[in-house]
Protein backbone atom coordinates (compact mmCIF):
# COMPACT_ATOMS: atom_id res chain seq x y z
CA UNK A 1 0.00 0.00 0.00
CA UNK A 2 1.54 3.28 -1.08
CA UNK A 3 1.06 6.49 1.66
CA UNK A 4 -1.57 9.03 0.92
CA UNK A 5 0.93 11.95 -0.16
CA UNK A 6 2.77 9.15 -2.40
CA UNK A 7 3.40 11.47 -5.85
CA UNK A 8 3.37 7.72 -7.31
CA UNK A 9 -0.21 6.90 -8.04
CA UNK A 10 -0.71 3.55 -9.37
CA UNK A 11 -3.70 2.64 -11.37
CA UNK A 12 -5.10 -0.98 -10.81
CA UNK A 13 -7.68 -2.33 -12.92
CA UNK A 14 -9.21 -5.82 -13.65
CA UNK A 15 -9.39 -7.51 -16.76
CA UNK A 16 -11.31 -10.63 -18.05
CA UNK A 17 -8.12 -12.96 -19.20
CA UNK A 18 -8.71 -16.55 -20.81
CA UNK A 19 -7.64 -18.03 -17.67
CA UNK A 20 -10.72 -15.92 -15.51
CA UNK A 21 -10.57 -12.56 -14.24
CA UNK A 22 -6.98 -11.10 -13.11
CA UNK A 23 -6.06 -7.65 -11.76
CA UNK A 24 -3.28 -5.49 -13.36
CA UNK A 25 -1.62 -2.31 -13.27
CA UNK A 26 -2.27 -0.42 -16.04
CA UNK A 27 0.80 1.94 -17.81
CA UNK A 28 -0.19 4.13 -20.14
CA UNK A 29 -1.52 1.26 -23.19
CA UNK A 30 -0.30 -1.56 -21.20
CA UNK A 31 -1.10 -4.11 -18.24
CA UNK A 32 0.95 -5.60 -16.09
CA UNK A 33 -0.95 -8.75 -14.23
CA UNK A 34 -1.04 -9.40 -10.90
CA UNK A 35 -1.38 -12.86 -9.20
CA UNK A 36 -3.80 -11.12 -6.65
CA UNK A 37 -5.40 -7.98 -5.49
CA UNK A 38 -2.48 -5.95 -4.10
CA UNK A 39 -4.77 -6.00 -0.59
CA UNK A 40 -4.25 -9.46 -0.54
CA UNK A 41 -0.41 -9.38 -1.18
CA UNK A 42 -0.56 -9.69 -4.81
CA UNK A 43 2.55 -9.17 -6.97
CA UNK A 44 3.13 -8.60 -10.57
CA UNK A 45 3.83 -11.96 -12.28
CA UNK A 46 4.39 -12.44 -16.35
CA UNK A 47 5.00 -10.31 -19.41
CA UNK A 48 2.86 -6.84 -19.58
CA UNK A 49 0.69 -6.76 -22.72
CA UNK A 50 -1.24 -4.25 -24.41
CA UNK A 51 -4.17 -3.27 -23.19
CA UNK A 52 -6.15 -2.71 -26.39
CA UNK A 53 -8.44 -5.66 -27.15
CA UNK A 54 -9.00 -6.67 -23.71
CA UNK A 55 -12.45 -6.25 -21.06
CA UNK A 56 -11.77 -4.03 -18.02
CA UNK A 57 -14.08 -5.55 -15.59
CA UNK A 58 -15.01 -3.41 -12.15
CA UNK A 59 -11.40 -2.75 -10.50
CA UNK A 60 -12.47 -4.40 -7.10
CA UNK A 61 -15.37 -6.85 -5.76
CA UNK A 62 -16.49 -5.74 -2.78
CA UNK A 63 -17.94 -7.92 -0.13
CA UNK A 64 -20.22 -4.73 0.78
CA UNK A 65 -20.54 -1.21 -0.97
CA UNK A 66 -21.52 1.69 1.78
CA UNK A 67 -23.49 4.86 0.83
CA UNK A 68 -24.04 8.12 2.35
CA UNK A 69 -27.17 9.81 1.63
CA UNK A 70 -26.63 13.49 1.46
CA UNK A 71 -23.09 14.84 1.88
CA UNK A 72 -22.99 17.74 -0.48
CA UNK A 73 -24.84 20.88 0.86
CA UNK A 74 -25.99 22.02 -2.81
CA UNK A 75 -27.16 18.02 -3.52
CA UNK A 76 -28.90 18.76 0.22
CA UNK A 77 -31.32 21.50 -1.61
CA UNK A 78 -32.06 20.01 -4.52
CA UNK A 79 -32.96 16.69 -3.13
CA UNK A 80 -36.47 14.93 -2.00
CA UNK A 81 -35.69 13.22 1.02
CA UNK A 82 -33.46 15.58 2.62
CA UNK A 83 -33.67 19.02 2.71
CA UNK A 84 -30.85 19.97 4.67
CA UNK A 85 -27.42 17.77 5.28
CA UNK A 86 -28.00 15.41 8.49
CA UNK A 87 -26.11 15.92 11.74
CA UNK A 88 -24.88 12.39 10.80
CA UNK A 89 -23.93 10.80 7.93
CA UNK A 90 -27.12 9.00 6.92
CA UNK A 91 -25.63 5.20 5.53
CA UNK A 92 -27.41 3.03 2.79
CA UNK A 93 -25.74 0.21 1.10
CA UNK A 94 -26.10 -1.16 -2.24
CA UNK A 95 -25.28 -5.20 -2.65
CA UNK A 96 -22.41 -6.13 -4.52
CA UNK A 97 -24.91 -7.73 -7.07
CA UNK A 98 -25.77 -4.74 -8.77
CA UNK A 99 -21.81 -3.93 -9.62
CA UNK A 100 -20.77 -3.87 -12.91
CA UNK A 101 -17.90 -2.77 -14.60
CA UNK A 102 -16.89 -0.14 -17.38
CA UNK A 103 -18.88 -0.45 -20.95
CA UNK A 104 -20.83 -2.32 -19.38
CA UNK A 105 -25.07 -1.52 -19.92
CA UNK A 106 -27.05 -0.19 -17.29
CA UNK A 107 -30.28 -2.16 -17.26
CA UNK A 108 -33.30 -0.24 -16.22
CA UNK A 109 -36.43 -2.42 -15.28
CA UNK A 110 -39.68 -0.68 -17.78
CA UNK A 111 -42.19 1.20 -15.42
CA UNK A 112 -40.17 2.29 -12.56
CA UNK A 113 -40.20 5.68 -13.39
CA UNK A 114 -37.53 8.24 -13.22
CA UNK A 115 -33.97 6.55 -12.92
CA UNK A 116 -30.98 9.18 -12.34
CA UNK A 117 -27.46 9.08 -12.32
CA UNK A 118 -24.82 9.88 -8.88
CA UNK A 119 -21.66 10.67 -9.35
CA UNK A 120 -19.76 10.35 -6.89
CA UNK A 121 -16.07 9.57 -5.46
CA UNK A 122 -15.26 6.29 -3.66
CA UNK A 123 -12.90 5.14 -1.74
CA UNK A 124 -12.03 1.54 -2.16
CA UNK A 125 -10.88 0.38 1.61
CA UNK A 126 -7.37 -1.55 1.46
CA UNK A 127 -6.59 -2.76 5.08
CA UNK A 128 -9.40 -4.23 7.65
CA UNK A 129 -10.84 -0.82 9.33
CA UNK A 130 -12.76 -2.13 12.83
CA UNK A 131 -13.38 0.96 15.07
CA UNK A 132 -10.98 2.66 13.47
CA UNK A 133 -9.54 6.13 14.49
CA UNK A 134 -8.13 8.94 12.69
CA UNK A 135 -4.71 7.34 11.69
CA UNK A 136 -5.69 3.57 11.46
CA UNK A 137 -9.22 5.29 9.03
CA UNK A 138 -6.21 6.95 6.73
CA UNK A 139 -4.01 3.65 6.38
CA UNK A 140 -7.33 1.71 5.57
CA UNK A 141 -7.96 3.91 2.10
CA UNK A 142 -6.36 2.01 -0.61
CA UNK A 143 -7.19 4.15 -3.37
CA UNK A 144 -9.84 6.29 -5.20
CA UNK A 145 -12.16 4.65 -7.43
CA UNK A 146 -15.58 6.48 -9.39
CA UNK A 147 -19.08 5.32 -8.61
CA UNK A 148 -22.22 6.00 -10.37
CA UNK A 149 -25.11 5.15 -7.38
CA UNK A 150 -27.96 4.57 -10.09
CA UNK A 151 -31.08 5.71 -8.12
CA UNK A 152 -34.71 5.14 -8.94
CA UNK A 153 -36.27 8.31 -7.92
CA UNK A 154 -39.93 7.59 -7.61
CA UNK A 155 -39.51 4.04 -5.85
CA UNK A 156 -36.84 5.70 -2.93
CA UNK A 157 -39.54 8.58 -2.51
CA UNK A 158 -42.24 5.17 -2.26
CA UNK A 159 -40.50 3.02 -0.59
CA UNK A 160 -39.45 5.83 2.48
CA UNK A 161 -35.89 3.88 1.98
CA UNK A 162 -33.13 2.91 -0.54
CA UNK A 163 -32.88 -0.74 -1.15
CA UNK A 164 -35.25 -1.29 -3.59
CA UNK A 165 -34.35 2.13 -5.39
CA UNK A 166 -30.51 1.91 -5.60
CA UNK A 167 -30.34 -2.33 -5.61
CA UNK A 168 -30.95 -2.98 -9.04
CA UNK A 169 -28.37 -5.36 -10.66
CA UNK A 170 -26.00 -3.08 -12.84
CA UNK A 171 -27.39 0.09 -10.77
CA UNK A 172 -23.44 -0.03 -9.40
CA UNK A 173 -20.85 1.35 -12.12
CA UNK A 174 -17.28 1.16 -10.72
CA UNK A 175 -14.19 2.24 -12.47
CA UNK A 176 -12.19 2.30 -14.73
CA UNK A 177 -9.05 2.13 -12.52
CA UNK A 178 -8.75 2.29 -8.43
CA UNK A 179 -5.67 5.32 -8.51
CA UNK A 180 -4.03 3.67 -5.69
CA UNK A 181 -2.52 6.35 -2.91
CA UNK A 182 -4.35 9.16 -4.65
CA UNK A 183 -5.04 11.78 -2.11
CA UNK A 184 -9.01 11.97 -2.36
CA UNK A 185 -9.27 15.24 -0.50
CA UNK A 186 -9.58 17.67 -3.13
CA UNK A 187 -10.95 15.71 -6.59
CA UNK A 188 -12.93 17.13 -9.25
CA UNK A 189 -16.44 14.63 -9.49
CA UNK A 190 -18.44 15.22 -12.26
CA UNK A 191 -21.21 13.39 -14.58
CA UNK A 192 -22.06 13.61 -18.54
CA UNK A 193 -25.27 12.22 -20.41
CA UNK A 194 -24.38 11.90 -23.93
CA UNK A 195 -20.96 14.17 -23.38
CA UNK A 196 -23.20 17.09 -21.86
CA UNK A 197 -21.80 18.20 -18.16
CA UNK A 198 -24.18 17.37 -15.70
CA UNK A 199 -22.75 17.46 -12.41
CA UNK A 200 -19.22 19.12 -11.37
CA UNK A 201 -18.44 18.66 -7.79
CA UNK A 202 -14.79 19.05 -5.60
CA UNK A 203 -14.60 16.29 -2.63
CA UNK A 204 -13.57 18.92 -0.39
CA UNK A 205 -16.93 19.98 -0.67
CA UNK A 206 -17.80 16.81 1.03
CA UNK A 207 -19.72 17.49 4.17
CA UNK A 208 -17.78 13.87 6.04
CA UNK A 209 -14.99 13.55 4.51
CA UNK A 210 -13.15 10.27 3.51
CA UNK A 211 -11.12 9.85 6.33
CA UNK A 212 -14.28 10.61 8.78
CA UNK A 213 -16.34 8.44 6.50
CA UNK A 214 -14.01 5.59 7.96
CA UNK A 215 -14.10 6.22 11.38
CA UNK A 216 -17.74 6.67 11.53
CA UNK A 217 -18.92 3.83 9.15
CA UNK A 218 -15.83 1.46 10.80
CA UNK A 219 -17.26 2.28 14.40
CA UNK A 220 -20.96 0.73 13.17
CA UNK A 221 -19.57 -2.40 11.01
CA UNK A 222 -16.16 -3.26 10.10
CA UNK A 223 -14.90 -2.41 7.04
CA UNK A 224 -12.34 -5.26 4.86
CA UNK A 225 -10.40 -5.02 1.95
CA UNK A 226 -12.42 -4.34 -1.09
CA UNK A 227 -15.09 -2.51 0.38
CA UNK A 228 -16.62 0.33 -1.24
CA UNK A 229 -17.62 3.37 0.09
CA UNK A 230 -19.57 5.56 -2.26
CA UNK A 231 -18.69 9.28 -0.46
CA UNK A 232 -22.52 10.49 -1.95
CA UNK A 233 -23.17 13.16 -5.08
CA UNK A 234 -22.83 16.57 -5.75
CA UNK A 235 -25.67 18.74 -7.17
CA UNK A 236 -27.05 18.27 -10.56
CA UNK A 237 -28.67 14.59 -10.36
CA UNK A 238 -30.56 14.06 -13.41
CA UNK A 239 -32.81 11.15 -15.31
CA UNK A 240 -30.99 8.84 -17.69
CA UNK A 241 -32.88 6.66 -20.29
CA UNK A 242 -32.27 4.06 -22.39
CA UNK A 243 -29.99 5.16 -25.24
CA UNK A 244 -28.00 7.36 -23.33
CA UNK A 245 -24.58 6.81 -22.27
CA UNK A 246 -23.82 8.53 -18.83
CA UNK A 247 -19.86 8.97 -17.51
CA UNK A 248 -18.54 9.32 -14.52
CA UNK A 249 -15.44 10.93 -14.07
CA UNK A 250 -13.18 11.14 -11.03
CA UNK A 251 -10.46 13.00 -11.39
CA UNK A 252 -6.85 10.82 -11.32
CA UNK A 253 -9.16 7.74 -12.00
CA UNK A 254 -10.40 8.88 -15.45
CA UNK A 255 -13.65 8.12 -16.99
CA UNK A 256 -15.84 5.53 -16.35
CA UNK A 257 -18.67 5.62 -19.55
CA UNK A 258 -21.87 3.03 -19.23
CA UNK A 259 -24.24 2.79 -22.05
CA UNK A 260 -28.28 2.98 -20.78
CA UNK A 261 -30.53 0.29 -22.14
CA UNK A 262 -33.90 -0.97 -21.11
CA UNK A 263 -33.92 -4.31 -19.35
CA UNK A 264 -35.65 -7.09 -21.48
CA UNK A 265 -37.37 -9.02 -18.28
ZN1 LIG B 1 -25.60 8.62 -3.93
Amino acid sequence: MLPPDSPRILRLVRVALPGGPAYAYLHDDELEPLDAAPWEGGRPKGARFPREGTTLLAPCTPGKIVCIGVNYADHAKESASFTAVPDEPVLFMKPPSAVIGPGAAIAIPPGIGRVDHEAELGIVIGRRAFRAGNDEARGAIAGVVAVNDVSARVLQKKDGQFTRAKGFDTFCPLGPAIALGLDPSDLAVRARVNGALRQDGRSRDLVCGPVDLVVYISNVMTLEPGDVISTGTPAGVGPIEPGDVVEIEVEGVGRLANPVVERRR
